[in-house]
């Protein structure tokens, strides 16, 4: 990754220690709002891992962890397929406190996807929480409860997302130049 031809296909948006200063805070926001409180924290894999490992270690109040896989089939071009939520039946939501982290905000059908399945089992409160959301029109009228950071709307790698499965382990968060990219995977 360091090498003077990676320079060209990464820009730098979110330096490592950004993120570790970001999560100190926003783990002093959900001591505050959850005080008290238990937090059953249902991550969506794999993007949110890195943030995940990092969140629970700076909390200082009580959270459990469930997680789930998002897949979309069908998809072609353009259109979106069917989202699916794989590893719900392992999850008791009723009379939780929920709070779904994932990577990235970006159309915002994955994270509404998974909360409106979760909704169902009748949890006591829920939320959201995510690392990054990307300053997009939606048409949906959903904001994340908690977001480290907005960023423009490109292709990001890094701190837990993946291009083609790779990159999740950089420290911090890239702007993937996919046109420099080589050809060969
Ligand atoms: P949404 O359902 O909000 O459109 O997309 C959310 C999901 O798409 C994220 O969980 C993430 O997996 C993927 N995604 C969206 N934008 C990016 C991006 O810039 N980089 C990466 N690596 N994944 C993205
Ligand atoms: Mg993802």
């Amino acid at each position: 990754m360091k090498t003077e031809a990676s320079l060209t296909y990464f820009e730098l948006l979110i330096p490592e220690e950004a993120i570790r200063k970001r999560i100190q805070e926003i783990a002093r926001t959900l001591e505050a709002d959850y005080e008290g409180k238990e937090i059953l924290l249902v991550m969506i894999m794999k993007g949110s891992l890195l943030l995940v490992a990092d969140l629970i270690r700076a909390l200082q109040i009580k959270v459990c962890i469930e997680f789930v896989s998002c897949s979309s089939y069908g998809e072609s071009g353009t259109v979106r397929g069917r989202l699916r939520v794989n590893g719900l039946e392992q999850i008791n939501a009723e009379g939780k406190h929920i709070l779904v982290v994932d990577d990235i905000f970006d159309s915002g059908h994955t994270l509404l996807g998974v909360i409106d399945r979760l909704q169902k089992m009748q949890p006591e409160s829920m939320k959201t929480l995510v690392l990054l959301s990307k300053r997009v029109p939606r048409n949906v009228p959903y904001q994340p409860d908690y977001v480290l950071f907005d960023i423009e709307d490109r292709f990001v790698v890094g701190y837990g997302l993946d291009y083609k499965e790779h990159f999740r382990g950089l420290p911090g968060v890239y702007a993937l130049l996919l046109e420099n990219l080589p050809t060969q995977n």
